[in-house]
């Protein structure tokens, strides 16, 4: 089937003195302009192939730049052309279009003594704009990875304005390796991530093979704890020792997340074709309500970085990971289908549909495995008549993970353990 070739997307913001800004500004303008240029000339008939050199005279940008934002604009007509799925492109539109550049044309990269990444894009010809990378340190990481080992590299990238902001997306790609198709999958895991924990099902043509509740509380406790102490420190007007503790604990998360997604890998890998699947998050995240100090914290991880580290690691294996919309996910009941609102408080899900009670975080990593069969997959879901036990193990702080300490059998229409191991 058609393999691909492992690339990646990271995304940092730009951290530009802001009469840099109005520079970066005027260049995605006359971005827009090479754009519009481009797709009127095709319009009018003109060859093709004379247009890039036409417009590398003529434009206030590098020449890579203009080369690249040309061919974006002509493969645009050219899809329409032959599909017609976008529409004929626009040539009159007035907003910034990003600023494309070839890795060591329009732009570069190099490691600071503060081991943090330095860019230089080329605005315009002989119009440098210089500063440092700003982002998550997940996709931090990527990237200096990216730029110190031969098994990854750097390619393009894309300047751009978000909520007013600079932004610099850079794609990395993997010399080495590639990801299955995951629409050729015979195994979907579908991930529940949670505050505390996350569920992983994993569902064949046969039903659901396994679930697996990866528990780690220390990352919810630490973060509160932090977040505690951090308050007062900061009332006590202390800003560093605040700088220090953010750092301290946000590696600790990130250290255990990395161990998290290593482990959700591997579990993945002992099924037939697997693909693993998350949901969306961003509604769901929303509707969590800390107060708006804490929600602040809490929405920066450890959702997005356990999605994305799994997403990496898997890709790492040649693995393929998907999304799907999150809706009703942890409300359906997934042996009926019934939905079930503002049940969900504890870690249990009982339907007053067909009784079915269950692990409620189980019940939703069914869910989203199923949406990802749906999505994805050529074959249809099983009736889900009987699930199996569900496993829990506990992530520890120093790494290592416990044997299975409690399973948890499943009856349809009767519980068959009332303690069943699995209330908090
Ligand atoms: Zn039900």
């Amino acid at each position: 089937m058609d393999d691909k070739t492992l690339v990646k997307t990271l995304d940092f913001q730009l951290d530009v003195q802001s009469d840099n800004e109005g520079l970066l500004y005027d260049a995605t303008l006359e971005a827009r302009r090479v754009y519009n240029e481009t797709i009127r000339l095709a319009k009018e008939g003109v060859d093709w192939d004379s247009i890039s050199r036409h417009l590398e005279d003529d434009a206030d940008l590098v020449k890579n730049t203009v080369q690249r934002i040309v061919a974006k604009a002509l493969g645009a007509m050219e899809n329409y052309l032959e599909y017609d799925d976008f529409g004929r492109p626009s040539h009159t539109k007035d907003d910034p279009y990003p600023l494309r550049a070839n890795y060591e044309e329009g732009y570069t990269l190099s490691l600071t003594d503060d081991s943090d990444v330095a860019f230089r894009i080329s605005a315009k010809p002989y119009k440098h704009v210089r500063g440092v990378l700003k982002g998550s340190d997940a996709h931090l990481d990527l990237l200096k990875t990216a730029l110190t080992c031969d098994e990854w590299k750097v390619t393009t990238s894309e300047t751009l304005w978000r909520d007013g902001n600079p932004e610099l997306h850079i794609n990395i790609r993997n010399t080495e390796r590639t990801v299955r198709d995951k629409q050729d999958s015979r195994t979907v895991v579908g991930m529940d991530v949670n505050e505390d924990n996350v569920a992983l099902t994993a569902l064949s043509k046969d039903g659901v093979e396994d679930t697996l509740v990866i528990d780690f509380p220390e990352i919810k406790f630490e973060r509160h704890r932090y977040f505690t102490v951090r308050k007062r420190v900061q009332n006590a007007g202390k800003e560093s020792i605040h700088d220090t503790l953010e750092g301290r604990e946000e590696r600790f998360v990130r250290d255990c997340l990395h161990k998290v997604s290593r482990q959700i890998v591997k579990w993945s890998q002992q099924f037939e074709r697997p693909c693993i699947v998350f949901e969306d998050l961003k509604e769901l995240r929303d509707s969590i309500d800390y107060g708006t100090q804490m929600n602040r914290r809490l929405h920066h991880l450890p959702f997005r970085a356990l999605q994305f580290y799994t997403s990496y690691k898997a890709s790492f294996e040649g693995v393929p990971t998907a999304w799907i919309d999150p809706a009703y996910t942890s409300q359906r009941c997934p042996m009926c289908g019934h939905t079930e609102r503002a049940n969900r408080n504890k870690k249990r899900f009982k339907c007053r549909g067909c009784e079915h009670q269950d692990h409620s975080d189980r019940g939703a990593s069914v869910n989203i495995a199923v949406k990802g069969v749906k999505k994805h997959q050529d074959w249809n879901v099983p009736a889900l008549n009987s699930l199996p036990v569900v496993r829990k193990v506990r992530r520890q702080a120093s790494g290592a993970v416990d044997a299975p300490t409690v399973t948890h059998p499943t009856v349809r229409g009767s519980l068959a353990d009332g303690r069943s191991g699995v209330s908090n």
